[in-house]
């Protein structure tokens, strides 16, 4: 049975335009439930480590550089096949084709740069979440 929770950012690039609030808004209109939420910053090691499974891919470098760029918001997220739902929410990886309207063709700027963070299956969404936050922090 599809768990009912996904992790997500809102990445550097969103944050440093000043698109906390629309995205946030985009949340709550897609019925997203925010069940914990943290302004933060990862060190280059958080992200090296939060993206391990991409380090064999020619733009793992890159990703981790932007990642530690700057401020992002770490949020887990709360709706019926959280995971599905929220990454055909989201759009495709690369805004160029990401559906209209949807945060990534709204908010993106590049298959780098794309806005927001989606887990891409149930057990990630729960790794993902305790990579941010504890049980207390949620509720
Ligand atoms: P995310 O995991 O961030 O939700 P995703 O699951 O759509 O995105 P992944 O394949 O997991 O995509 O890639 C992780 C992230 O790495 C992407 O969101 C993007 O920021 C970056 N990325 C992916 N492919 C490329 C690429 N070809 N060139 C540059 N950056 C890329
Ligand atoms: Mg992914």
């Amino acid at each position: 049975m599809a768990g009912n929770i996904t992790f997500t950012m809102i990445k550097p690039d969103a944050v440093a335009q000043g698109y906390i609030g629309p995205i946030l808004t985009k949340f709550n209109e897609g019925g997203y439930t925010v069940r914990a939420m943290k302004y933060t910053r990862l060190s280059r090691k958080q992200a090296e480590a939060f993206y391990a499974i991409h380090k064999e891919r020619p733009f793992f470098e890159g990703l981790v550089d932007f990642m530690s760029s700057g401020p992002i918001v770490a949020c887990i997220l709360e709706k019926e096949n959280a995971v599905e739902n929220f990454r055909e929410f989201i759009g495709a990886t690369d805004p160029a084709k990401a559906p209209e309207g949807s945060i990534r063709k709204l908010y993106g700027s590049s298959i780098q740069q794309n806005a927001v963070h989606g887990s891409d299956c149930d057990e990630n969404a729960v790794i993902e979440s305790n990579f941010f936050f504890s049980q207390f922090e949620r509720f």
